[in-house]
């Protein structure tokens, strides 16, 4: 009778939590209205959240906070 080698464990879960879902607090600095969207975090810590521009036609300038 043999015993089998120990399988590795745990390393499938921390890939699934590389790729977290997050909630984020988008506030445009032109206009200051505010979004709350849902992202996804991967591996580089960056945040993909889909959202492309504000309704004042702000594309790049806001201020990014991800909610716990
Ligand atoms: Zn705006």
């Amino acid at each position: 009778m043999r015993s089998e080698p120990l399988a590795s464990e745990g390393v499938r879960d921390e890939m699934v939590l590389s790729n977290q879902r997050v909630k984020v607090h988008i506030r445009c600095r032109k206009c200051g209205e505010t979004f709350i969207l849902r992202g996804v975090r991967d591996s580089n810590g960056h945040i993909e959240t889909g959202f492309k521009r504000c309704l004042c036609d702000n594309e790049d300038d806001f201020d990014i906070e991800p909610l716990h």
